[in-house]
């Protein structure tokens, strides 16, 4: 095939079959299909002919191997997954946007293995009979948490909605007006209520909340009294609310339930790290909680899931909530969510494979040698008007701990040759993608929720996402 040029461009453009007869496209089809790659041609033909329209189409492009090496590449990039893996240098180590809570090598093989083949899902291997995909995790859970029984479904969102539907639809749940979180995401505790079906009683007064408030709202329609962990957002000052015993207690005389939504899930202390007021599941059984509720890819580091632990009867009730079945967990967040359960039997093993615990115990020491060693890595990539690594503070994220930066090492980077806001956006498109953060003008890479094992991949990035000075 030749390039035809002649006095009408337009009826000079090869014809879409000629070009499948291109040995580099009879290739793609093999790899692509005939219609991804006819589809490919004819939309580079339509943007050749555009630019004909327009005048603008300089010599050669519309050759037919032009044309094709285009379509290739047009190809290759529509082929990309949507889903990429991504350096988290923000420092957020629960970002929502980045997945949450990344899980543990065991537990991402324990999900793969599910995946990939067959596993005793509902089956009792021991006598052959049917059994609840809830067991394993019922097992772990209660031995973790003390609590009688334990269940999951996909989300904390679900764990709510499925709660309040069984112990209180067409009833009331009394609620302190300083705990009517929004999480994001349209999740507000008065919606959720009343899709429920359950009647929100609000008690209190933002800041104050007594014992005596509480009380005063129980009558004969009241089913269940609720706590919620205000995970996002503080209220400081002047201010009074009802412990969870206080609240347990409060429950025991007047026969009510007492349901405590503890948002993250932490299964360890979260002090050790300098976090304070994150409440255990473990803590909440103990005070006497009829039932807890908490996330799986929170501050537990698991896959996305909502755990209900508490007791036997209202964890059976639940169960069998038609409910179930829509939110039910698949086998490999099972499989995942058992593995990592699994992990926490062992603190000291939950604290070095869970790999929130992991970046959230990294010592300002080990965080300073990662950001100097990556500042001087950095530093031989032109481009840059300076780099520098300096000590700074970071978030959680994920709707934890709102109010307690983590202090911790990064390296921010001022770009010589383009603009903050350009280099990042390179970052972002690059393979693999990179997220930092964006400051005064200065990209600001945090060393610790960048793993170790990135480093290279990072240095990489930066390298091919850095235009040429
Ligand atoms: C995050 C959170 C939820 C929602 O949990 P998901 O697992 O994101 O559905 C509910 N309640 C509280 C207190 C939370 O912090």
């Amino acid at each position: 095939m030749t390039t035809k040029s002649t006095d009408n461009p337009y009826r000079s453009l090869p014809a879409v079959n000629e070009f499948l007869q291109v040995p580099t496209l009879a290739t793609l089809i093999a790899m692509h299909g005939h219609d991804s790659v006819v589809a490919a041609v004819r939309a580079e033909l339509a943007d050749v002919r555009r630019r004909l329209s327009l005048g603008v189409l300089p010599d050669g492009e519309c050759s037919s191997d032009a044309i094709a090496q285009k379509a290739a590449a047009r190809l290759d990039r529509d082929a990309q997954p949507r889903l990429r893996a991504v350096i988290n240098a923000t420092g957020i180590v629960l970002h929502t946007n980045l997945g949450r809570a990344p899980m543990a090598a065991l537990a991402a093989q324990a999900a793969h293995d599910a995946a990939c083949g067959y596993l005793n899902l509902e089956l009792d291997l021991d006598t052959g009979k049917r059994s609840s995909r809830q067991n394993p995790i019922r097992d772990w859970v209660t031995q973790l948490t003390g609590a009688e029984s334990a269940t999951v479904v996909n989300n904390n969102a679900a764990a709510t909605v499925i709660a309040l539907r069984t112990l209180a639809q067409g009833r009331e749940v009394i609620v302190s007006r300083g705990q009517l979180i929004e999480i994001g995401g349209s999740f507000r505790i008065p919606d959720i209520m009343a899709l429920s079906g359950a009647t929100l009683r609000e008690v209190g007064t933002t800041n104050i909340t007594r014992a005596a408030d509480y009380e005063k709202a129980i009558g004969p329609a009241t089913a269940a009294l609720m706590q919620i962990h205000t995970s996002n957002y503080r209220i400081a000052g002047f201010t009074e609310a009802v412990t969870t015993a206080e609240l347990v207690a409060l429950g025991k005389k007047h026969n009510l339930p007492v349901i405590d939504d503890i948002g993250s899930g932490a299964l360890i202390d979260y002090q050790r790290f300098g976090l304070a007021g994150e409440p255990m599941a473990r803590a909440s059984i103990a005070d006497g909680a009829d039932l807890v509720l908490f996330s799986g890819d929170k501050l537990l580091g698991g896959p996305q899931a909502g755990i209900l632990a508490g007791r036997l009867e209202l964890i059976h009730r639940i169960e069998k909530d038609p409910l179930m079945r829509a939110f039910r967990c698949d086998k490999m967040t099972l499989a995942a969510l058992e593995a990592t359960l699994r992990i926490y039997l062992n603190e000291e093993l939950a604290l070095r494979e869970i790999p929130i615990l992991h970046l959230l115990g990294l010592s300002a020491d080990d965080l300073r040698i990662r950001a100097e060693s990556l500042a001087v890595r950095l530093k031989a990539i032109p481009g840059w008007a300076s780099v520098e690594a300096k000590p700074d503070v970071a978030y959680v994220g994920g709707g934890s701990l709102p109010d307690q930066h983590l202090s911790t090492w990064v390296v921010e980077a001022k770009p010589g040759v383009c603009s903050d806001d350009d280099l990042a956006q390179r970052l972002r498109v690059g393979t693999p993608a990179v997220m930092a953060r964006i400051r005064d003008g200065r990209l600001v890479f945090d060393v610790r929720t960048i793993f170790a094992s990135q480093t290279d991949a990072l240095v990489t990035a930066v390298t091919q996402a850095m235009p040429n000075a």
